[in-house]
C-alpha cells in the first residue's frame, strides 16, 4: 500500500495565516484534512485555530508566542499529532507576486528566497509576509521541502497588448507592467470547466473571481489572455475596500490640492475605497445585500456595473464570449449579483435561469441562453497542493 502523504498549504498574511492540510498518496486523491489560522501574529493575542474537514472545531487556542517562527513552529508540532500515520511531506505557499521571473510554481532554495526579495516593491503589502512564513519555516524545519506558487504566473500567457501599459517603453522594460492577480483561482476554474462541460475545453469563457477581492480574467483554451487587476491588485472592478479602476489624475488631484501623501494614497485605495467607501456601511457584500440604506444598494450597483463593463471588455480581448463562469464567495453565494451581471450582459447572449441561479446550480444560464453561464467553486488551496506535488515530482523545476 502507497504511503500517506500530508501537504500543508499556507496562505500568510501580514498579521493572519491561513492554513490548509491535505492528505493522499497523489495528486489525484487529494484530500483535505484540517483548515485554520493563525491570527494576531506580531500581538500580545495570537490566536490558533483549526477544523475538520467538515468544518467541525478542532482547536481554538490563545497563544504565548508571537513571533512567526515560534507560531509556525506551533502550528507544525500541532500538526504532527493530528496526522494518524501519514507523513508531512512538503508545505506549498500562496505568493502573490512572482514578476516575470516566475511563470511557474518553484521549489524554494536560497536562491529563490533572494529572487523573491527583489519582488518586494511590486507587493510591498503582502510579498514580505509570503516570504517571512517561507524563511520562518526553512529555518526551523530545513529538510522539509517548499514550494512557492504564485498568483501572477497563470497571466504570463498573455499578449503583449495584454500586459503593457501605454507609457513609455523604459518604464515597461522595468516592470511596470500588467501582471494580473487571482491566478491559482483561475488555473483551479480553468481545470474545472472542462470536468463540467467537456465542450467548452477550448472555449472563450469570462471566469468572474468575485471575493472581497475581486477581479475578471479572460480565458481562452484555458489560458489568460487578459484579466481587470493590472500591475497591483487595485485595478479592474470595484471591490470590499479597492476602487478599482480609477482616473489616475484623481490621485495627482488628492495630492497636490489636498496635500495626501503616499501613506495616505495607499490607505485611501486599499482599505477605505470601493464597497466600504461607496456604502459608508460595510465592504462585506452579504450585510450590503441585508440592508435597507440607499448607499449600501449604491454599492451594490456599482459593483455590478463594474463587472458587466469590464466584463464586455474582456470579451473584446477574447473576440468573443463562448461562457461565463461565476466563483469565489460573491460569485458563488450572491443569486443577486449574478443575476444583475448577467442582465447587463443580455446583449452578449448571456440569460440566466431565475431558478437555477437561486438554487445554485453548477449551471445556471436559461435552455436558450446563447452563452452558458456556471457557478464553480474555486480551491486555490487546492491547487497549491497539486502543484507541489508536480513540483516536487519533477526535479529540474
Ligand atoms: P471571499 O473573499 O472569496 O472569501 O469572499 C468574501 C465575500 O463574499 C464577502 O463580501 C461576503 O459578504 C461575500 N459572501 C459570502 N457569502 C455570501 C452570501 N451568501 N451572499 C452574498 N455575499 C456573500
Amino acid at each position: 500500500m502507497s504511503q500517506r502523504n500530508a501537504y500543508l498549504v499556507i496562505n500568510a498574511g501580514s498579521s493572519s495565516l491561513k492554513f490548509c492540510v491535505f492528505q493522499g498518496s497523489d495528486a489525484a486523491d487529494l484530500e483535505v484534512a484540517f483548515t485554520g489560522q493563525i491570527s494576531g501574529i506580531g500581538t500580545q493575542q495570537a490566536r490558533f485555530e483549526a477544523k475538520d474537514a467538515h468544518r467541525h472545531p478542532l482547536a481554538s487556542v490563545a497563544l504565548s508566542q508571537s513571533d512567526r517562527a515560534a507560531l509556525l513552529g506551533y502550528l507544525l508540532d500541532w500538526i504532527g499529532g493530528q496526522l494518524n500515520g501519514s507523513v508531512l511531506v512538503a508545505a506549498g505557499h500562496r505568493v502573490v507576486h512572482g514578476g516575470t521571473r516566475f511563470s511557474a510554481p518553484v521549489r524554494v532554495t536560497p536562491a529563490v528566497l533572494d529572487q523573491l526579495e527583489e519582488l518586494i516593491p511590486l507587493a510591498p503589502l503582502h510579498e514580505p509576509h509570503n516570504i517571512a512564513a517561507i524563511r520562518a519555516l526553512a529555518e526551523s524545519y530545513p529538510q522539509l521541502p517548499q514550494v512557492a506558487c504564485f498568483d501572477t504566473a497563470f497571466h504570463q500567457t498573455q499578449p503583449w497588448q495584454s500586459q503593457t501599459f501605454a507609457i513609455p517603453r523604459a518604464l515597461t522594460a522595468e516592470g511596470v507592467r500588467r501582471y494580473g492577480f487571482h491566478g491559482l483561482s483561475y488555473e483551479y476554474i480553468a481545470h474545472q470547466l472542462p470536468r463540467v462541460a467537456p465542450e467548452l475545453a477550448d472555449a472563450r469563457v469570462l471566469v468572474c473571481h468575485l471575493g472581497s477581492g475581486a477581479s475578471l480574467c479572460a480565458m481562452a483554451a484555458g489560458r489568460s489572455v487578459d484579466t481587470t487587476m493590472g500591475f497591483t491588485a487595485l485595478d479592474g472592478v470595484p471591490m470590499g475596500t479597492r476602487p478599482g479602476s480609477i482616473d489616475p489624475g484623481v490621485l495627482i488631484y488628492l495630492m497636490r490640492e489636498k496635500g495626501l501623501g503616499v501613506d495616505e494614497i495607499e490607505t485611501l485605495l486599499y482599505h477605505k475605497s470601493g464597497m466600504l467607501g461607496v456604502s459608508g456601511i460595510s465592504n462585506d457584500m452579504r450585510e450590503l445585500e441585508g440592508s435597507d440604506a440607499p448607499e449600501a444598494a449604491e454599492a451594490v450597483e456599482l459593483f455590478c456595473h463594474g463587472v458587466a463593463k469590464q466584463g464586455a471588455a474582456l470579451a473584446a480581448s477574447m473576440g468573443g464570449l463562448d461562457a461565463v463562469v461565476f466563483t469565489a464567495g460573491v460569485g458563488e453565494n450572491s443569486a443577486q449579483v449574478r443575476s444583475r451581471v448577467a442582465e447587463r450582459l443580455e446583449w452578449l447572449g448571456v440569460r440566466l435561469d431565475p431558478a437555477a441561479n437561486r438554487a445554485k446550480a453548477t449551471r445556471i444560464s436559461a435552455a436558450d441562453s446563447r452563452v452558458p453561464v456556471f457557478v464553480i467553486p474555486t480551491n486555490e488551496e487546492q491547487m497549491i497542493a497539486r502543484h507541489t506535488i508536480a513540483c516536487l515530482s519533477t526535479p529540474s523545476r
